[in-house]
């Protein structure tokens, strides 16, 4: 849909990279019956990362990434996704056992809540 739009193209790491932000978006919606004006399309066109470019393979620290920029989703999971809520409730043992599957589901719809690795972002040369 943002490529679509405009506001970037899919980048080698798997996240919409836009060339003035890189891949540091994040994308919201609003659904609402008001009368707005028609859209307005970004002035720029994208393009996409550099040809070259390769840091965001270069440093991810599982090798998850290809040079194609298909990400091994498997193996970024199996390193990045922590549950922080879940590593606490371990640790304090303050929770009942059968409370596992809700609070899986938890930390799982709360994306941000579960990914401790971000090096295929934060080591993009491209940020405002
Ligand atoms: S989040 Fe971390 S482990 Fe996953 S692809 Fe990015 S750098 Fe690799
Ligand atoms: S590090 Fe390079 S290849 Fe990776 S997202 Fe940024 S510009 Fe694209």
């Amino acid at each position: 849909m943002a490529e679509s739009v405009g506001i970037g193209k899919t980048g080698k790491n798997g996240l919409l990279f836009n060339s003035r932000y890189g891949p540091r978006l994040i994308l919201g919606g609003l659904v609402t019956s008001a009368a707005l004006p028609e859209i307005t399309w970004p002035d720029q066109k994208e393009i996409g990362c550099p040809e070259g470019c390769f840091i965001c393979q270069e440093n991810c620290p599982v090798r998850a990434i290809d040079k194609i920029g298909k990400v091994n989703r498997l193996a970024c999971a199996k390193y990045s996704q922590k549950t922080p809520l879940f590593s606490y409730l371990m640790k304090t043992k303050t929770f009942d056992p059968a409370d596992v599957p809700m609070l899986n589901h938890v930390t799982g719809v709360d994306d941000h809540a579960m990914y401790t690795c971000i090096k295929c972002v934060s080591t993009c040369p491209y940020t405002a």
